[in-house]
């Protein structure tokens, strides 16, 4: 089985003991058929999601425009939820970072950037990821499932609660922008990342423009255009490495997709043009892809494509094989690729406090816990190793 068809070995959440239904993460036509089935019209359909799209409302009686009653039988069939907040950590630059708990008991990250006139959210797509890039510490993490919809979608819903920003015009708001770039890898769970995309950007509810999305991923070509197509938001791809013996050492999936094939899926996505490039991702590895040869090669590769190349300083963790590269070697890199025509901003390091890092507050977290169970019940397991129904223990070795 191909790792782009991951999304379906995985089993679907048990429903809630309660037999409520969440009606976050259901899609605009499913609300619609569920209100429906109440022998409601399809305006209440509009209305409800609107309160909790538009307005971020969570408990049926705040919706005054829906009679009494119906707002009493509602209650009683459905819920409309985020995913529990288990740590909330603000940096002294204003970056603030979630950790959720979902219904399992899985944690992921979702951590919010503000900018002078924008700020942007970094949303988890899977909880882990199965590919194992050798810089990133969430490949280290050996759980993984794939987020559902209400899940995703959840993690935007809990920043527009926690930035208070529900209703109120678009300029005046610090979360502006979604990136795909949290946890996990947003293309093996293509059909809940479409949906929940979808759902965020419908323009009667959430109303995220796909212009102001942005898709990342490592390279899983076969899901590139799909995405270009159906979900027509920016890409940014990981490249970090213009050389496909490098590539295959710091991300693994290169094997399968080499860089040739990955540039040739760049050039023919969807929509891309000068005014809309496509992001490359280079994380900066001292003495590793650092040198101005490698620059140079880069430079090479991406040869007519309209690209931009985001530079980002490595983020250390603990047990990490790879140091970050100079200021000076960064400089240096930069102003080749700006001299071959290329915008390479350096990415500013942010939330540095707060372990910004993919992976590393679940990870603390994580560590946290196995210190309390090592104290009370050592022969006890981490819950972080027990393996949810459905989700086959050897995933991460699954290429
Ligand atoms: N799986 C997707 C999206 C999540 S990772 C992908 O790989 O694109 C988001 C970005 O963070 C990627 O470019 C990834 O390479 C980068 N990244 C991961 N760990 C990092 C670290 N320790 N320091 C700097 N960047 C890192
Ligand atoms: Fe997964 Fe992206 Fe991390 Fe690679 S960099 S292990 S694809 S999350």
């Amino acid at each position: 089985m191909g790792l782009e068809s991951h999304s379906s070995m995985f089993a679907p959440l048990p429903p809630r003991s309660d037999g409520r239904r969440n009606l976050v993460g259901l899609s605009k036509a499913e609300i619609h058929d569920a209100v429906l089935e109440m022998g409601e019209s399809a305006f209440r359909a509009k209305q409800l999601w609107h309160w909790i799209y538009y307005r971020g409302v969570t408990d049926f009686e705040a919706m005054t425009n829906l009679a009494k009653p119906l707002r009493t039988r509602m209650a009683e069939r459905f819920v409309i939820e985020r995913p529990t907040v288990a740590r909330a950590l603000e940096s002294f630059d204003g970056t603030r970072k979630w950790l959720l708990r979902l219904a399992d008991g899985q944690e992921v990250e979702a951590v919010h950037i503000p900018e002078d006139d924008r700020g942007a959210l970094c949303v988890s797509s899977q909880v882990g990821c199965t590919l194992n890039c050798r810089f990133c510490h969430t490949g280290t993490q050996r759980l993984v499932r794939n987020l559902e919809p209400a899940e995703i979608v959840g993690q935007a819903m809990l920043a527009r609660d926690a930035l208070n920003e529900w209703g109120i015009p678009h300029e005046d708001r610090r979360f502006t922008n979604i990136v795909m770039m949290g946890m996990g890898e947003p293309l093996y769970n293509y059909d809940n990342v479409a949906k929940a995309l979808s759902i965020l950007m419908d323009g009667d509810g959430f109303a995220m423009s796909k212009r102001r999305i942005t898709l990342s991923t490592s390279g899983v070509v076969p899901m590139m255009r799909k995405c270009g197509e159906e979900l027509d938001v920016n890409l940014a791809v990981s490249l970090h490495a213009a050389r496909d013996d490098l590539r295959d050492e710091l991300v693994p999936l290169n094997r399968k997709y080499p860089i040739a094939e990955l540039l040739d899926a760049c050039r023919s996505y969807p929509g891309t043009s000068n005014a809309r490039r496509i992001t490359f991702e280079y994380v900066m590895l001292k003495g590793v892809n650092d040198s101005a040869a490698d620059a140079r090669e880069l430079v090479r590769r991406l040869d007519g494509l309209p690209a931009k190349v985001n530079l980002i300083p490595f983020n250390p963790w603990p047990g990490a094989p790879y140091e970050c590269s100079t200021q000076d070697r960064i400089r240096v890199f930069a102003e080749i690729l700006m001299n071959a025509g290329y915008s390479s901003p350096v990415r500013a390091t942010r939330g540095q406090d707060i372990m910004a890092a993919c992976g590393q507050l679940k990870s603390d977290s994580v560590r946290q816990r196995r210190r309390v169970i090592d104290k009370t019940a050592p022969e006890a397991s981490s819950p972080d190793v027990s393996v949810p129904e459905g989700a086959p223990a050897e995933l991460s070795q699954a290429q």
